[in-house]
């Protein structure tokens, strides 16, 4: 009962935030950092910082993660933090010898200013950084947004330091993804390949934190795109962003910087999210869908007939990032299924709120939306006007257990549960998956719940 003080009164409050679904700016871009083959991620700020990020990422892919840190001392933190910087990049190249630098700020750097190209300019001046190797940086104050916007502006960044347009177009089609599992990168690259569409996807954290064990440590993995594929990104004949908060920015900076044309779409999450995409892909590529994909779409659709009348009308709670949030309110409510409370603690803006109102418009009850919003509220709505089912991050087991209430893992962090790096949500295959898990909990609670008499075997 760790969260048995939440009061059901729900107070109106403006400038305190309790219990956060979601996590600092900088995580957000060291991840996308890791989707850059032979990139160290750098934190300026201070080593507490950064050890925060690089646990939180650890503990949710359990999987070491590299980084370096300018490692703020009181100096720096009154002074600025220049020469900590110059240092940093100087001993990166000499002892580890990326290929690059990722330099992300945090509250700290960001609060006193520290101007990150001019010192790059400055090492690159002084000698500090090798001809032939990058340094990139993003600004991800985490005052301001969530993780999810630190993803998207260091994904940004990779457009605005590496896109370049020789005037030749490819045939290649820039696939950005927004914050998601590696196993979603690599469905969703899957997809691509079964259709047989030349792709380029960015940033590409598959095989970086899901790789596998080989006995030897590489401090930069086989996976992430590669500096050579950033380049030609502006080459490509279109660039399909998935998640409006996670990979728009970067599609758009591409679009005004190489003149390459973007669709964005929702996050490839349930039947017609995956429809979309498959269907934008084929468009944009000019291919027909092969047999395999057919196939694993009618398996869905066999699923979902399958299994409709024990979803049917079940409440959820869902909590999560926001591109995942709508694609999946979308994936729950075309179950019908019945999504009441939803929270998001990244914003999103007014647009945001107003598509995820229309998804669930027509569900025949009262649903409360907050964005961004936290867990708090989220668990006095629950407190109030209780649900059968729960979706999000680990953070939400204290109020599954509190209340009751069968819980699916889903977005980030998972610091709980197995599987997720490895195991996709995305695409008609992951859609399969997403309901199984959700079956799994909702009639693990029926048999729990059930008497001698009313136990079924078959259910
Ligand atoms: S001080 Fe800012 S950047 Fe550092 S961990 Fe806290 S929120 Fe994140």
């Amino acid at each position: 009962m760790l969260l048995r003080h939440t009061p059901t009164e729900i107070k109106e409050r403006k400038a305190l935030t309790v219990n956060p679904a979601k996590t600092c700016q900088p995580i957000g871009a060291m991840y996308a950092s890791l989707g850059i083959h032979g990139c160290l991620p750098h934190s300026h700020g201070s080593q507490g910082c950064y050890a925060y990020h690089r646990s939180a990422l650890t503990r949710h892919f359990k999987e070491p993660v590299v980084a370096a840190t300018s490692a703020f001392t009181e100096g720096a933190s009154v002074f600025g933090g220049q020469a900590n910087l110059l240092q940093s990049i100087d001993n990166i190249f000499t002892v580890y010898n990326p290929d690059v630098i990722a330099v992300h700020t945090t509250c700290l750097s960001e609060t006193i200013g520290d101007d990150i190209p001019q010192i790059v300019a400055k090492a690159r001046a002084d000698g500090k950084a090798p001809a032939g190797k990058y340094i990139i940086h993003a600004n991800t104050p985490s005052y301001v947004g969530s993780h999810v916007t630190g993803y998207s502006n260091m994904v940004k960044a990779m457009v605005d330091y590496f896109a370049t347009s020789t005037g030749a177009k490819t045939k290649a089609v820039n696939l950005i993804p927004g914050f998601v599992e590696p196993s979603d990168m690599a469905e969703i690259q899957r997809i691509a390949e079964v259709m047989g569409v030349p792709y380029i996807m960015f940033p590409d954290t598959s095989k970086v934190l899901n790789g596998p064990l080989t006995g030897k440590y590489k401090m930069f993995p086989e996976g992430g795109t590669t500096i050579e594929d950033l380049h030609m990104t502006g080459d490509s004949k279109g660039t399909i962003a998935l998640g409006r908060t996670g990979a728009m920015a970067a599609a758009r900076a591409l679009d005004s910087k190489c003149k390459v044309p973007c669709e964005i779409l929702d996050l490839p999450i349930g039947l017609q999210g995956t429809d979309a995409f498959v269907d934008k892909l084929r468009l944009m590529a000019g291919v027909n869908v092969p047999d395999v994909l057919n196939l694993e779409r009618g398996q869905l659709v066999d699923c979902i007939s399958d299994w409709h009348q024990y979803l049917y009308g079940k409440r959820v709670g869902v909590v999560g990032d926001p591109d995942q949030v709508l694609a999946l309110t979308k994936f729950l409510v075309s179950l019908d299924m019945k999504p009441v409370h939803i929270v998001s603690g990244s914003p999103a803006g007014k647009k945001y709120v107003k598509a995820l109102e229309e998804v669930v418009a027509d569900i025949g009850e009262e649903v409360n939306i907050k964005v961004p919003g936290d867990m708090l509220l989220f668990h006095q709505w629950i407190k109030n006007d209780p649900v059968d089912l729960i979706i999000g991050n680990t953070y939400c087991k204290y109020i599954a257990k509190d209340e009751d209430i069968p819980m699916v893992r889903h977005g980030f962090p998972i610091y709980d549960r197995m599987g997720h790096s490895y195991f996709s949500t995305m695409g008609y295959r992951g859609a399969m998956r997403l309901m199984e898990q959700i079956l799994g909990v909702l009639m693990d609670r029926q048999d729990r719940d059930a008497t001698d008499i009313t136990m079924e075997l078959v259910m």
